[in-house]
């Protein structure tokens, strides 16, 4: 049998949680997550603070966007393994290969159909 991808893709999903957790929070309406604000009411900061709080924000919401893309590839990975299209090619349908598979269990495409 192939690796246990499902357990490397649960570990994945485990890891960028998080990671997300950390930085950000979780709309549960759109699914979507972004960086957290400070909730502090900004009418009673000086501007120098917002400014800072506002670089907070920018730089989390740089970190959570590629981890977000990632667990959302890594959501699909396990659905698809939950309803039998793990593991093929979403270009030309044949099987994805195993070694391209174990770099990465989240990849959606052959190596011929890498996506540059
Ligand atoms: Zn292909």
């Amino acid at each position: 049998m192939t690796m246990n991808y499902a357990s490397m893709l649960e570990a994945e999903k485990k890891t960028l949680t998080g990671e997300l957790i950390r930085l950000g929070r979780h709309d549960l309406k759109t699914n979507t997550w972004e960086a957290a604000a400070e909730t502090a009411d900004p009418s009673e900061l000086d501007p120098n603070t917002i400014a800072d709080r506002f670089e907070d924000f920018e730089e989390k919401t740089a970190i959570i966007v590629p981890l977000e893309a990632r667990l959302t590839q890594v959501e699909s990975a396990l659905a698809a393994i939950a309803n039998g299209t793990f593991g093929i090619c979403r270009v030309c349908s044949t099987k994805i290969e195993e070694a391209r598979l174990s770099a990465n269990p989240a990849a959606e495409t052959c190596m011929e159909h890498l996506e540059a």
